[in-house]
């Protein structure tokens, strides 16, 4: 049972949240041995990371180290030569590297997120026996290939083609763009067109050895210079049939399945990075000095401090809660992955433009890490899912999983994602009865799990689950199927179900941290801050929902695109 989806009905699965869960004892040892090996063999080279970002390069004596850390390796199973490590002990690894270098994290989260995942996910057994050993030492690295040119969100739009052989190979041709690892990778995950009535996308394992695969050169970007972006091309490669990842025509959903289980690589990612805009904004701070005081003395720099602090602790939770999920088997977390990726990602972009604003215009000068940081976590709300998709996927799955619980929507919302003009057609009675649901009678309640410094807190999270569900209810009713389409609705909706999950998170993990160590305030603290910061912005969404600006604003936006720009002046 999915948390985040039931907000959507009105109802907190206690039971999926407390008590946070806590790392094993065991692996915990295991972690932070390769955690100390890391910081060992990265923290000498910080100079050499500001000269890579520089000349856009990652030099391959750098990348021979990561394989002999087993940086390749970390969630290969044991029996294939990895570290075995869990979701989450992964996604602690990678906030680890992203303390000190994101490019570093990019080489490593780029083959282990997504570019050998669908094999350790779909492989069959020959598969893995032939790729996993190699992967694991790093003899080949891998990447995902997914984006052309005419396809980025609208993954489902490839053009890039394979034809079945009459021996039951296939011959691949199209063009890949903005790969990550695309020009150091051995082995490819392509996705590429193949009409069938099984589906139309098959996801195939192609190494980058074989006749007829080429990358393009190093791409020059604003961010993460120095990690590997190019093309990759297919021209007339032959592909075995027995490279086919799971089956023909199941590409998408291989697709798919690969990001959502790979977003808490992204978000490990920015919790790390946070950790760092944390230490170097409080050390300066304590050091600068203005007015006869440090500036740290000031509240408006206070402010950033904290709001860094409670947004990495609220990130943090989120992350480790979805990657416990993943770990623990559940199916269904691609909603509550979607909504860890959009916080964590926009919380690390917020603490690299305040740690930067603490800096001053120390900030700003390239001998400071803060412009680094800045440019290389731009790039986190674009790829692998912009937040803005996410956003629409968060609640429309949100709203379709709510239409689902009720017999009589069951077909209307069937498939509403991809094909949204079939959702939403028949309401019945549906709205009484979401109505008599949305008032909260017989539900669990988290109060009643929750010390009681963190009542108020609970009370903010139960009141506006129920009117997520209610603005849910609301919003069928007015638009049926048009929701769909209706983004400024389904934008708000999204936000209130990622300030509900991540508030819960951080609650969960507060009262856990304050259970094992009742001197820990600062945790109770947190929670009851984030939660008073979210029931101001839940109230807001559900305001806006009938009260805005919307028309305007679309109508707005049009005439601009219409003129093709800003078309005044005070000439
Ligand atoms: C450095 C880098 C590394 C990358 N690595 C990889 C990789 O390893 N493998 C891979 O396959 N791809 C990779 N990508 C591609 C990346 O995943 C895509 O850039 C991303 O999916 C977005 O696609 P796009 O850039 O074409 O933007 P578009 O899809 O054109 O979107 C442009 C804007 O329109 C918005 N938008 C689009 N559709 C909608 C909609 N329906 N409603 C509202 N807003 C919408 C988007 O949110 C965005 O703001 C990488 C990209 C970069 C820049």
């Amino acid at each position: 049972m999915s948390t985040a989806k039931n907000l959507f009905s009105g109802r907190i699965l206690v039971d999926n949240l407390v008590p946070y869960p806590r790392m094993a004892d065991k692996d915990r040892e295991a972690l932070r041995m390769i955690v100390e090996a890391t910081d060992q063999f990265l923290e000498p080279r910080h100079a050499d990371f500001k000269s890579w970002d520089r000349d856009a390069e990652q030099p391959p004596q750098f990348i021979q180290g990561l394989r002999e850390l087993g940086l390749f390796g970390l969630i290969i199973p044991e029996e294939h030569g990895g570290l075995g490590l869990s979701n989450a002990g992964y996604a602690r690894v990678l906030a680890q590297t992203s303390r000190h270098d994101s490019s570093v994290s990019l080489t490593i989260g780029a083959h282990s997120s997504i570019g050998m995942k669908g094999i350790l996910m779909f492989g069959t057994d020959a598969q893995k026996a032939r790729y996993l050993p190699r992967l694991a030492r790093g003899e080949m690295i891998a990447a995902f290939c997914l984006t052309e040119s005419s396809a980025g969100s609208d993954a489902a739009s490839i053009r890039t083609h394979a034809q079945r052989n009459a021996d039951g190979s296939w011959t691949l041709n199209g063009e890949k763009i903005w790969i990550t690892n695309g020009g150091i990778a051995d082995l490819y995950t392509v996705f590429a067109r193949t009409e069938s009535d099984a589906g139309k996308i098959t996801a195939f394992i192609v190494e980058a050895k074989w006749p007829g695969v080429a990358h393009g050169k190093h791409e020059d970007k604003m961010g993460i210079r120095a990690s590997s972006t190019t093309t990759v091309s297919f021209a007339d490669v032959r592909v075995p049939a027995e490279s086919v990842l799971d089956a023909e025509g199941k590409g998408f959903k291989v697709a798919m399945a690969i990001l959502n289980n790979g977003r808490t690589g992204l978000g490990g990612g920015s919790v790390g990075g946070m950790k760092t805009v944390l230490a170097l904004a409080t050390e300066h701070a304590r050091a600068r000095r203005q007015f006869g005081r440090s500036i740290g003395e000031y509240d408006l720099v206070k402010e950033k401090i904290a709001q860094m602090t409670v947004d990495c602790f609220a990130a943090e939770s989120a992350v480790w809660m979805v990657a416990h999920y993943i770990d623990s088997g559940f199916d269904d977390y691609s909603v509550e992955a979607a909504i860890s990726k959009v916080f964590a990602t926009e919380a690390m972009q917020r603490s690299a433009y305040e740690g930067l604003q603490i800096a001053g215009g120390s900030g700003f000068m390239r001998d400071y890490p803060y412009e680094q940081i800045t440019r290389d976590s731009r790039i986190l709300t674009i790829f692998e899912g912009t937040n803005e998709v996410l956003r629409l996927y968060i609640a429309l799955s949100g709203l379709k999983d709510l239409g689902r619980s009720l017999g009589e929507l069951k077909f209307a919302l069937d498939d509403i994602f991809n094909h949204p003009i079939k959702g939403f057609g028949v309401m019945g009675d549906y709205a009484e009865k979401r109505l008599t649901q949305a008032t909260g009678i017989g539900r669990d309640r988290i109060s009643t799990h929750m010390p009681s410094s963190l009542r108020d807190a609970c009370e903010v999270y139960e009141k506006y689950t129920l009117e997520l569900a209610k603005t849910c209810d609301f919003c069928l009713r007015r638009y049926g199927k048009a929701i769909a389409d209706r983004q400024f609705e389904l934008k708000r909706i999204a936000d209130i179900a990622i300030d509900l999950f991540v508030g819960l998170c951080t609650l969960a993990r507060a009262a856990s941290n304050s259970a094992a160590d009742p001197k820990d305030t600062q945790s109770i603290a947190i929670a009851n801050i984030f939660a008073q910061q979210t029931k101001r912005r839940m109230a807001n969404n559900i305001r806006r929902i009938t009260r805005n600006e919307d028309d305007s604003i679309r109508a707005l936006a049009d005439h601009i695109l219409d003129a093709g720009g800003y078309p005044w002046d005070v000439l």
